[in-house]
């Protein structure tokens, strides 16, 4: 295979478009690369944080440990191990920029919001919430457009910690407060209202307000759908509609929703994302399909 960079033999798909050598792939990953602006897929999350990694201890190794050019690559390579289940690792680096005060205070506090992220998936919501409500005053106090969105960005996650500790009434406050604001503004970055609007739908969900949940998570798919052009986005979106709609009681429509959004993401064979959400969406549209035994063992549900 053809690096893209380099033109060199050796190297290997990133993304369904592209191929690299790890070191090409980590010094186009340093110029701010966050996806593949040709085919608009997500990069191998392992070959990602395999580049990151790589880049850091060659930044370090040049820069010194304490420049600040190494800490940002720190960062971003934290958030990488994290994606790839690496979630210890990834909080020690954290851990070890947010005890640095020399640092920029950007660097700081954007290293506690993905640590309460990354504590947070890892179940640990008390926890999370402690970082953040550490986290938010602070915030508040810089009047910069980063710590704005950083800020809105913590309210989401403490909203959904809160979600999780059994304290509604403060999480639906967090969560209402964030899309309120996202919608007043109008850059805010569509990821991060689809985001915040599917934690309102979890919500919804749990107070058994399945028709709601279900509209909410419509509104979210029409954000990814007006704003993204990776299908994999969208589809995963439109999956997480198909839940609802199964929620609510509306099969007919889960099945075909199911049946699509699955389609797609088949096709993403370069997209670990596309590829980790196949098997469970697969299980929930077989028991709404049923399908014979004898076309089970050959056939895909999807396919059925
Ligand atoms: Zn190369
Ligand atoms: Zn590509």
């Amino acid at each position: 295979m053809t690096c893209v960079v380099c033109l060199e033999d050796g190297a290997g798909y990133v993304c369904e478009c592209s191929a690299f050598h790890i070191n090409c792939f980590a010094h186009f990953l340093a110029r701010g690369h966050a996806e593949c602006n040709i085919c608009a897929g997500r990069f191998d999350r392992h070959l990602k944080a395999a580049a990151l990694a790589f880049l850091c201890t060659r930044t370090s190794n040049t820069l010194g440990s304490a420049h600040h050019t190494t800490m940002t690559r720190k960062l971003e390579m934290a958030v990488a191990l994290a994606d790839i289940g690496l979630v210890s690792l990834a909080q020690r680096c954290l851990r070890d920029l947010i005890s640095k005060t020399a640092g920029p205070v950007w660097i700081h506090s954007v290293s506690q919001v993905e640590l309460a992220r990354i504590t947070y998936h890892d179940g640990q919501f008390v926890a999370a919430s402690l970082i953040l409500e550490d986290l938010l005053p602070k915030l508040v106090c810089i009047n910069k457009r980063w710590s704005w969105l950083e800020h809105l960005e913590s309210c989401t996650i403490l909203g959904s910690c809160y979600f999780k500790m059994g304290r509604f009434t403060d999480a639906e406050n967090l969560l209402l407060f964030v899309i309120g604001s996202y919608l007043e503004d109008r850059n805010a970055c569509s990821r991060k209202v689809c985001k915040c609007m599917q934690e309102i739908a979890n919500f919804c969900h749990s107070r058994n307000d399945f028709a709601l949940a279900c509209e909410t998570h419509r509104v979210a798919v029409r954000i990814v759908e007006a704003e993204e052009i990776d299908p994999s986005r969208i589809a995963l979106a439109n999956l997480e509609l198909a839940r609802a709609e199964l929620r609510a009681g509306d099969s007919a429509l889960a099945t075909v929703r199911f049946r699509t959004s699955i389609r797609t993401l088949r096709k993403r064979k370069h997209d670990t994302y596309a590829r980790d959400a196949l098997p469970d969406a697969r299980k929930q549209l077989a028991n709404l399909v049923k399908p014979s035994k004898r076309l089970r063992v050959k056939t895909w549900p999807e396919d059925c």
